[in-house]
C-alpha cells in the first residue's frame, strides 16, 4: 500500500523468496482511509519440488497496544526526566525499576545492574529495618506510606528524603509490586538545623545560649542522680565590663566577649557546658563531680586562663569575673532554682569586690577557701621541703627479723603541724602535684636506702605507695631507674605498692607496666587488699610480689569470725599463687600470734612500731 520504504519492501521480497516467514509490523490504511498498525505474518507455501506456489499472508490490527506502548514509553520519558528517586520493587522489597534520577542520587551508573538490590542495599541499616518493620507493612496495610529517611549513597554518605511508599494490587486484591519515590531535602535539612542552630546558639560567640543549657542542664542532672556524682552551677559576670564598652567602643566589646568565650571554653571537659547568658554574663556546667571542692579546680583553671590579658584592638585589657556557684543535688534539683541560686550567689560575689567567688550555700565557702589556700600551700610545700618521709617497718613473723620498711609521706606544714596524707594525698591525687611529689618520695625511699647500708643494713627492702597517676605516667619507668642509679640501690630492694583498684581501672596497660617493672627486677605489691573490688583469682594473672591485706581485716581479727575467715583465706590463696603475705595495721598481741601461727609472712602496725621519722627508724633498727 506504499506506506514504508523501499527498504522495507525489499527485506519483505528477500525473506519470503528465500522462502522465509516474514513478521513485522505494517502501517495500513482502512478503506476509510484510516491508518492502522498491522501485525503481518506472510508464509511462504511450496510444492513438492520445493517451489513457492502461494502466501499466506494473515493480518492483526494491534493498533491499541501500539499506542498503550507509545504511553508506556511517553511515561517512562517523564519518569527518567523527574529529579526524584522513583522505583519499583517485588513484593519482598528487591528492585525492578530505577531512575535516572535514583540512580545519581545512590550513585550508580546508568548502564549498571539493578537487579537483584534490594532495599537493604539501599538504605543505611537502621533506615532499612524501618522501612522493613514499619514502612511496607503500612503500604501493604493502607495503600501507602510516607515519611523522612535517608539514603545510603555511594561512598558512605547519606542523603536525606521525603519518600512515599505504595502498595500496588492486582485483581485479586493480591500485592503485585510496591512502588516509591524519594525526593532529596538536603537543602531543607540544612535550613532547618541552621535554624535550630540559631535558636540554641549565641550568635556574637557562637557558643549554646540560655535555652540550650537548660536543656543540657537537665540531662546532666539525670546522670548525676544514676552515678551519684554532684552537679555546679558556675555563674560568671566580667567585672568592669561598661568600662571597656564605654571607653573602647562596642565592637571593642563584641570582640572582647568572643575572646572570653575561646578562653572559658578551653578551662572545661568535653562533657561540660558553657553558654553565654546573656550580656557579659556566662554559664558553665561541670558535670561528673566527685568532690564538690573539685568545682574550684575549675576556677582556678579560669584565674590562670585570664592572667594573661586580652588583646582588644591595640589595648591590652585583664579580665576577671564575678562567680557565683550552685551545687545539685545541695542547692536543689530543679534547673531554674539552680541558676537562680547562681545568680544570687554571683551578686554577693560581686559585693566583695573584683574576681571573687561565692557558694550559694555559705558554708561552702568555707571550705572552698580552706580548700585553695590548701592548694596553693601545697604548691609551696614541695620547694619549701615540707614533706617528710616516714618509715615503718614490717616484721617476719618466722624470726621476729625487720625485713622490710614502708615510706610513709608527712608534710610539716609551717602553721598547721604535722598533717597525714589523708589531709592532702587526695588533694595531691586531684592537681596532678602527685606526679611530682611521688618521685621525691622514690628519690628519698632510695636515698634513705643508701644510709641504710651505710649502716651495715643490707638486706632491708623500701617499699613505697604508688598512686593511679603516678603508676599511668609514661615516664614512671624511666624515673624509678634513674632513682635507682644514682642511689646505686638494687632494684630487688625496691618495691611498688599499687591498689586494686589501679591495676582493675586499666589491666592492660597495668600488666604491661607490672611486666617491666618485673623485667627490672623492682618488687610489686597489692596495698590494702580486699578494699577493692578485685579478686585475687583475677589479680594472679598479673606479675606480682606481695598481698598487704587490709588494716580493717585485721582490726577484728580474732574476734569477728567473717574477718577471721577471710585473713585466713587470702593467706592461704596468696601462698598458693606464690605471693608473699604481710598483715597492715597489727596492733595487738593476740593478732601478732594469730598471724604467725596462720602462716602470714610480715606484719606491720603499731604493735611493732609507728611510721617514724628516719633517724628514729635507724636507731630502731640499732636496738633490734
Ligand atoms: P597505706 O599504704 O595502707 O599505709 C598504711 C597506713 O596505716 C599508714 O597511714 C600507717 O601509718 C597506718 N598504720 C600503720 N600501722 C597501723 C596500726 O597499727 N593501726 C592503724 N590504725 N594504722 C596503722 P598513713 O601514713 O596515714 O598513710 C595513709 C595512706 O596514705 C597510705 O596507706 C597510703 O595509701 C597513702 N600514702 C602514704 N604515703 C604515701 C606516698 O608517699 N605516696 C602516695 N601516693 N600515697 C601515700
Ligand atoms: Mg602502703
Ligand atoms: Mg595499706
Amino acid at each position: 500500500s506504499g506506506l514504508h520504504d523501499k527498504e522495507y519492501y525489499r527485506n519483505l521480497w528477500e525473506t519470503i523468496s528465500r522462502g522465509g516467514i516474514f513478521r513485522g509490523i505494517l502501517v495500513n490504511k482502512r478503506k476509510n482511509g484510516e491508518l492502522f498498525h498491522e501485525e503481518k505474518v506472510i508464509t511462504p507455501l511450496k510444492d513438492a519440488q520445493e517451489r513457492i506456489t502461494h502466501f499466506v499472508s494473515t493480518g492483526r490490527d494491534i493498533t491499541a497496544r501500539v499506542l498503550s506502548e507509545k504511553e508506556r514509553m511517553q511515561l517512562v520519558a517523564i519518569l527518567e526526566a523527574t529529579p526524584d528517586l522513583v522505583a519499583t520493587l517485588d513484593p519482598d522489597g528487591c528492585l525492578r525499576y530505577l531512575n535516572g534520577a535514583g540512580r545519581r542520587m545512590l550513585g550508580l551508573g546508568a548502564q549498571e545492574n539493578i537487579v537483584g538490590q534490594c532495599i537493604k542495599d539501599l538504605f543505611p541499616e537502621r533506615i532499612a529495618q524501618e522501612l522493613i518493620l514499619d514502612a511496607i507493612p503500612a503500604a501493604r496495610r493502607d495503600g501507602v506510606w510516607s515519611g523522612e529517611t535517608v539514603l545510603q549513597v555511594i561512598g558512605g554518605k547519606e542523603l536525606p528524603v521525603s519518600q512515599v511508599m505504595l502498595a500496588h494490587h492486582n485483581k485479586h486484591g493480591d500485592i503485585e509490586y510496591l512502588s516509591t519515590i524519594a525526593r532529596d531535602i538536603t537543602e531543607r535539612k540544612h535550613y532547618e538545623s541552621e535554624l535550630q542552630y540559631q535558636a540554641t546558639h549565641d550568635t556574637l560567640t557562637g557558643l549554646p545560649n540560655r535555652f540550650f543549657l537548660a536543656d543540657r542542664f537537665k540531662c546532666t542532672m539525670e546522670h548525676a542522680r544514676r552515678t551519684g556524682s554532684f552537679v555546679a552551677v558556675l555563674f560568671l559576670d566580667i567585672d568592669n565590663f561598661k568600662r571597656v564598652n564605654d571607653s573602647l567602643g562596642h565592637a571593642a566589646g563584641d570582640n572582647l566577649l568572643q575572646q572570653v568565650a575561646q578562653r572559658l571554653k578551653a578551662c572545661l571537659r568535653p562533657n561540660d557546658t558553657i553558654a553565654r547568658h546573656g550580656g557579659d554574663e556566662f554559664t558553665i556546667i561541670i558535670n561528673e563531680l566527685k568532690q564538690v571542692e573539685n568545682t574550684l579546680i575549675v576556677l582556678q583553671k579560669i584565674c590562670a586562663e585570664f592572667e594573661r590579658p586580652l588583646i582588644v584592638g591595640s589595648q591590652e585589657v585583664y579580665t576577671t569575673f564575678s562567680t557565683g556557684i550552685a551545687l545539685f543535688p545541695h542547692d536543689g534539683d530543679q534547673v531554674e532554682d539552680l541558676l537562680r541560686h547562681a545568680d544570687t550567689a554571683m551578686y554577693r560575689a560581686k559585693s566583695f569586690g573584683t574576681g571573687q567567688y561565692r557558694f550559694y550555700a555559705p558554708e561552702m565557702n568555707a571550705r572552698g577557701h580552706e580548700f585553695l589556700t590548701l592548694e596553693a600551700e601545697l604548691r609551696h610545700a614541695l620547694g619549701h621541703d615540707e614533706f617528710r618521709l616516714y618509715y615503718q617497718p614490717q616484721m617476719n613473723l618466722r624470726n621476729g627479723n625487720i625485713t622490710s620498711v614502708e615510706g610513709l609521706i608527712r608534710w610539716q606544714h609551717p602553721t598547721r603541724g604535722l598533717l597525714l596524707p589523708k589531709d592532702f594525698v587526695p588533694l595531691l591525687e586531684n592537681t596532678g602535684l602527685i606526679v611530682t611529689v611521688g618521685e621525691w618520695v622514690l628519690r628519698q625511699a632510695c636515698k634513705f636506702h643508701r644510709t641504710l647500708r651505710e649502716a651495715q643494713q643490707n638486706e632491708l627492702c623500701v617499699a613505697v605507695n604508688v598512686s593511679a597517676a603516678q603508676f599511668n605516667d609514661k615516664d614512671l619507668l624511666d624515673k624509678i631507674r634513674r632513682a635507682l642509679d644514682e642511689e646505686g640501690m638494687q632494684p630487688q630492694k625496691l618495691e611498688l605498692e599499687i591498689t586494686e583498684n589501679v591495676v582493675m581501672q586499666n589491666s592492660t596497660h597495668a600488666a604491661e607496666v607490672l611486666k617491666s617493672l618485673r623485667a627490672m627486677g623492682v618488687r610489686t605489691a597489692i596495698d590494702d587488699f580486699g578494699t577493692g573490688y578485685s579478686s585475687l583469682a583475677y589479680l594472679k594473672r598479673f606479675p606480682l610480689n606481695v598481698l598487704k591485706i587490709d588494716q580493717t581485716f585485721i582490726h577484728d581479727l580474732v574476734y569477728n569470725a567473717g574477718d577471721t575467715a577471710i585473713v585466713e583465706a587470702s593467706i592461704t590463696l596468696a601462698k598458693k599463687f606464690g605471693l608473699e603475705v604481710v598483715a597492715e595495721g597489727v596492733e595487738s598481741a593476740e593478732q601478732y600470734e594469730f598471724l604467725r601461727s596462720h602462716d602470714c609472712d610480715l606484719a606491720q602496725g603499731y604493735f611493732i612500731s609507728q611510721p617514724l621519722p628516719g633517724i628514729e627508724f635507724a636507731r630502731l633498727l640499732q636496738k633490734a
